[in-house]
Parts: structure tokens; C-alpha cells; sequence
């Protein structure tokens, strides 16, 4: 199979695997990959746990059209923007995680270090103001984030993350949902308990000998 055909199955994979999980319902959410100039791109409206490989998508890094029959993703223009500002991104994914939206909806902020294992892998996961889908609001909500971190709540929408490949962007995904339901499940017996400040400056320690590990 030629790399171009893997990259698009790898696309199918993790879109069936998001509808699976319930990360997103019906054609809710968006999958890509960048190879060099040309990006991999889930077609809109296509139910993520039917869609198969020659329905994938290939634009330019300005969301042109190459290759293949319908319209990219309405939310195209948050994928580039990533690939614009984060040479180091390989893919987005962009799903309606349940539980983590319902955070945004509840003013819960998950940008506060609450689990040691999402500030050594993620440093934490900010909110990004309201914006509506799949308009120009929605880079420009999360572009203030996405240098910084890999995983970006959309606020009464859902999610991106991004990473070095798809499998990674999925497995931030999936990491921010657990997160969300772990913060949601102690919400309900009551007030959050902050880490200490001493661990939190260890965990960032780590953080950055996870940055440097590259995974
Ligand atoms: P598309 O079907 O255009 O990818 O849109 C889904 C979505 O999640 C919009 O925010
Ligand atoms: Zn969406």
C-alpha cells in the first residue's frame, strides 16, 4: 500500500474508533493528516463510523481542493491553522466529546492541575471561547492556544487535539475525555482538590523530560 493510501486508512481507522467511543455522533467531528504540502481530510457531513478511504479528502495547505469528490470539512480552516502554526503537527482531530463538553457548559476549567498525568502529558487543557462551528470564529478561538498546548476545549462545542500523527491526536482526545468524566464523577461529591503547588512545579519538571522524550 503506498503511503498516501495508509495515511487515508489510518484516517478511516480512528473516525470509526471516535464514533465507537461515542466521542462524536453521527457526522459530528473531523480527522487530518498533513504529508508535506498536502493534507488528508474527512469529507463534511460523512458519518465517521461509515466513512471509508475513497470518500478522504486531499487539499493544499490553503485548503484547496486535489483530490477527491465533495466538500473538505466545514472546519477545514481550524485544521490548517494548526499545520500553519505547528511545523511539528502531523494531525488534527476534531470531535464532540460528551463529557468534556459538558465541563464547558458547567464552567468546569480543565486548565487547572488537578490530575498529575494530564499536566505531564498535556500541561493542561485550556478552553477556547465560544465560536461558531464552522465558521472563521473557530481558528481564531483557539489560535491563542495552539502553540502552547495539544489539546484545546472548544467551549459548548467539543474538542481538538493535535500531534505527531493521528494515532497521537486520537490518544489526546481520548485522554481529555477520561479526564473530563474523572473531574465530573468528583464534581458531583464536591469542590475539586488542587494538587499541591510543590507537585505541580515536579510535574512540569517531568513535563518538560516528556517534551524532550518526543512522545
Ligand atoms: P463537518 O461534517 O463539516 O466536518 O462538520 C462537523 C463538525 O463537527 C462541525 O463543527
Ligand atoms: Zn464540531
Amino acid at each position: 500500500m503506498d503511503i498516501k493510501q495508509k495515511l487515508k486508512e489510518d484516517i478511516v481507522c480512528i473516525s470509526r474508533m471516535l464514533h465507537r467511543k461515542n466521542y462524536l455522533a453521527a457526522t459530528d467531528g473531523n480527522v487530518s493528516v498533513r504529508q508535506g504540502d498536502l493534507v488528508f481530510v474527512t469529507p463534511s457531513g460523512v458519518n465517521k463510523g461509515l466513512m471509508e478511504s475513497y470518500q478522504v479528502l486531499t487539499v493544499d495547505l490553503e485548503g484547496k481542493l486535489l483530490g477527491g469528490e465533495g466538500k473538505p470539512t466545514s472546519e477545514i480552516r481550524m485544521h490548517l491553522l494548526a499545520y500553519q502554526l505547528r511545523p511539528d503537527v502531523q494531525a488534527v482531530v476534531h470531535a464532540h466529546l460528551p463529557y468534556a463538553t459538558a465541563c464547558t457548559l458547567a464552567g468546569i476549567d480543565l486548565l487547572e492541575p488537578i490530575l498529575p498525568e494530564v499536566v505531564i502529558t498535556l500541561g493542561g487543557i485550556p478552553t477556547a471561547p465560544y465560536a461558531t462551528p464552522s465558521t472563521e470564529e473557530v481558528p481564531e478561538s483557539v489560535r491563542p492556544f495552539v502553540k502552547e498546548y495539544d489539546a484545546i476545549l472548544l467551549s459548548r462545542h467539543g474538542a481538538m487535539t493535535m500531534g505527531k500523527d493521528v494515532t497521537d491526536a486520537y490518544n489526546k482526545m481520548e485522554k481529555l475525555e477520561h479526564t473530563a468524566r474523572v473531574v465530573l464523577a468528583a464534581r458531583l461529591q464536591g469542590p475539586l482538590p488542587p494538587l499541591p503547588e510543590a507537585e505541580v512545579e515536579k510535574l512540569r519538571r517531568l513535563r518538560e523530560e516528556y517534551k524532550r522524550g518526543g512522545s
